[in-house]
This record gives C-alpha cells, sequence and structure tokens, in this order.
C-alpha cells in the first residue's frame, strides 16, 4: 500500500505528515521528564477535546480496551445493565457486560435507525418494574457499522429523568474530536475514544474519562481488573506517568495530532466532517447507490451504503484498490451486503470528491450503469453549499479555551 492510496475506512484513518514523523522519534524514559511533559499538554488538549473538567486517562490498548476499562472499573457481577443497540458496536460493548457477570438487557433497533429516547426510557421503566432498575445504560455515540450518530444529548436527558441513578456509558471511540460531543453538559459519566480514529494517529492508545459519580462508582465495583484499573491509571497521571509502559511513539504522535487539531479548531473541524459527509452521501446518490442510515441521523464520520444491486463486495474492493482507493465493507450481519466510506480525521472534501471519480470507474469496469461525471459532481455541489452554510451559522460551540 503506497502513499497515494486514499484510504477512507472509519479508522485508522491517514496520517498527517507531521504525524508520521513525530512517530519516528527516538524513545525516551517513560518515567522521564519529556514523558511527563508530553502527557501533561496530551491530557489538558483532550479534555478541551471531552468538554469535561474531569482527568482524561490515556490508556494503551485499542478502542476495546477503554470499553473494557468503563465497565469492569464501575460495575459489579449481577448488575442490571440496559444496552441501546443499534449495530455492530454496541453489541461488542454488551458482550464486554455479559463477560464480566452483568446482566444485560438490550434495547436493538434496527440497523440505520437511531435510537429513540423515549423507547431507551420505557425500557428503563420497564426494567425498574421488573425489580431490576438498570445500574448503567450502554449507548454508542457514533455506530461506525451502520453510519449512524445517535441523538446522545437526548438520549442522555431521558436516562437521567428516568433512572437518575443509572450511569451513562458512552461508546464515543468514533465521533469524539469529529462530532460535537459534551460529557459535562449532557452528563455522561464514562466517556471513551481510540487514537486511529479523529485524533490522526495510528491505533494504539486509548482515552476514558470519568464523572464524579463514575469514581464514586469505581469504589463500589467489584467486578476483577489489573491492567485496566484506573484507580492505578489516575494515581499514575497526577505523577506525570501511566502505571504501565505506554506506546510511546504513538504518544509523540498524539501530540502532534492535538496540536494540529487546537490550530485548525474544533467549530472548523465539525463544520469540515459535515461537508465530508454531505458530500460522500450526494456523490454516492448520484452514482446511483442507496444509503443504508437514515438521512436525519447519517453520521459525518462513515457513510454507509447498500452495494449496488448485481455488485459483490470483494469484486467492487478489488476494483477500488486497483485504482487506489481503499473502502471499508460491512461488518457482523452487514457483511456482504453493504460498504463504507470512512470520512474522519485528516480528510478534505476534495478527497470525497476524487473518492466518487474512482468509484465511478471501478462501477463501469464491473459493468455497471453509472452517469459520467455525475458523482463527483453532486459531491463538489454538496460540499461547497454545506461550507456555505457552515459559515453563515454560528458555531455550534465555543473554541474551547
Ligand atoms: C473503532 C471502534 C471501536 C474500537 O475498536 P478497536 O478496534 O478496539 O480500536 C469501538 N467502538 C466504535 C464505535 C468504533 O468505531
Amino acid at each position: 500500500v503506497s502513499d497515494t492510496v486514499q484510504l477512507r475506512i472509519p479508522g485508522p484513518t491517514p496520517l498527517p505528515e507531521t504525524v508520521r514523523k513525530a512517530g519516528s522519534r527516538q524513545m525516551v524514559n517513560h518515567r522521564g521528564p519529556e514523558f511527563k511533559e508530553l502527557l501533561g499538554r496530551v491530557t489538558a488538549s483532550m479534555k478541551k477535546a471531552f468538554r469535561t473538567d474531569a482527568e482524561v486517562l490515556i490508556l494503551t490498548s485499542s478502542g476495546t480496551g477503554a470499553l473494557e476499562a468503563a465497565v469492569v472499573n464501575t460495575l459489579s457481577p449481577g448488575d442490571s445493565v440496559l444496552s441501546v443497540n443499534i449495530g455492530v458496536f454496541g453489541d461488542r460493548f454488551a458482550k464486554i457486560c455479559r463477560a464480566y457477570g452483568a446482566d444485560v438487557t438490550t434495547l436493538a433497533v434496527e440497523h440505520g435507525k437511531a435510537a429513540d429516547p423515549s423507547e431507551v426510557g420505557a425500557q428503563l421503566r420497564v426494567m425498574a418494574e421488573n425489580g431490576k432498575p438498570a445500574t448503567a445504560v450502554l449507548v454508542t455515540f457514533n455506530e461506525t457499522s451502520t453510519g449512524v450518530t445517535n441523538p446522545l444529548q437526548e438520549i442522555a436527558r431521558e436516562i437521567h429523568q428516568q433512572a437518575p441513578d443509572a450511569l451513562l456509558l458512552v461508546d464515543a471511540v468514533s465521533g469524539l474530536g469529529a462530532i460535537p460531543l459534551e460529557m459535562d453538559a449532557w452528563g455522561l459519566d464514562v466517556v471513551t475514544t481510540g487514537s486511529q480514529k479523529s485524533w490522526m494517529v495510528p491505533p494504539g492508545l486509548a482515552m476514558v474519562a470519568l464523572s464524579p459519580r463514575a469514581w464514586a462508582a469505581v469504589e463500589r465495583s467489584k467486578m476483577p481488573r489489573f491492567y485496566f484499573d484506573l484507580t492505578l491509571h489516575r494515581d499514575a497521571l497526577a505523577k506525570g506517568e501511566t502505571p504501565w509502559t505506554p506506546a510511546i511513539s504513538v504518544a509523540f504522535g498524539l501530540d502532534e495530532g492535538l496540536r494540529l487539531i487546537e490550530a485548525e479548531g474544533y467549530p472548523a473541524i465539525f463544520a469540515r466532517h459535515a461537508a465530508c459527509a454531505a458530500a460522500a452521501r450526494a456523490g454516492l446518490r448520484a452514482l446511483g447507490i442507496r444509503l443504508l442510515a437514515d438521512p436525519e441521523v447519517a453520521s459525518n464520520t462513515v457513510t454507509s451504503a447498500w452495494l449496488p444491486v448485481g455488485t459483490e463486495w470483494p469484486a467492487l474492493t478489488r476494483a477500488c484498490r486497483a485504482r487506489g482507493l481503499v473502502l471499508a465493507g460491512g461488518q457482523g450481519p452487514l457483511t456482504g451486503k453493504i460498504f463504507r466510506v470512512g470520512h474522519l480525521g485528516s480528510v478534505s472534501t476534495n478527497d470525497m470528491v476524487r473518492c466518487m471519480e474512482i468509484l465511478e470507474d471501478a462501477m463501469t469496469e464491473l459493468g455497471l450503469q453509472v452517469e459520467p461525471g455525475a458523482g463527483a459532481r453532486a459531491a463538489a455541489e454538496a460540499a461547497r453549499s454545506a461550507t456555505n452554510g457552515a459559515t453563515e451559522r454560528e458555531p455550534v460551540f465555543a473554541t474551547p479555551a
């Protein structure tokens, strides 16, 4: 895979040149002053990204490690947990809970749709009536397998009303940093993300933050834990360290990725992702491709689409790869049915236009009828109107201080 390949999968995402350089730096002592300084910078920057006053802990693991940390540090075997499941990653969060002995009730949502906050509330009432009120609720912020973003703020409000004592554990791995999320203002108890998504860094680090309520739950929690014991991570962070040897090269990259992110600013980053998503959706539709996600809740970081009729995924991915475009296939029950275009991290609307040009070429080779240039034109047009719209509107979020 050469540098000219367009890697359009929802993580790992392409690395900016300076992030790649940072990752090749010589090692330092992870218990020395250089790493301490870096960790201070990275965690301070992450607090702004999470929109929280809580400490953001840096784990050496993929994103799933942060999900496991969220579960094993706040829950006990036998706890009643509601899993709001809108796809493969919602499923994974629930599986972790079951593996550690929680009693999981699932609210399953049709693929391509978001969870309805009132249905979450209704399910919580049913659980309370059945004598097993929820100790925690698991919600995926952005479901990468279907390309859907949940209305997290509304879901959180409903949970706080219907089950005020329940903890809200959020898988924000593929959304945070690219789509607005407010940990403190929305009352989210545990929020997680991973370095290879919007942070433009290689895989290897995961980030997790706990609200004061969640830290109180840590004291009561009885699930077994060692590597992911967040109390150890919190105590180490107070000394400017991590409890175990961290992925130092990835941390060098994260430091640089966050520098780039802060230079661009979150309002601009959110608008860029919205414009790329609008371009992807318009371009695919113009190529005659049906989108999976409900338009109102379609993700700004990944677009999911049904495979064109008469096309198999292996043939489509081969034809795209031959032209330097790497797309993602379907996951779980959607394997062989859909494909996904990732547009998070280091991505521009021009990348989306190029992506549509290549896709058109590939589809033509596969014998599909496509209107020449239609996908790229529609993507460019959608990008233009999205960008104008964004500059006319007040930014949703003030630039973090
Ligand atoms: C990528 C991702 C994860 C974590 O996956 P890892 O492969 O463990 O990094 C978790 N949840 C969502 C929604 C994701 O997109």
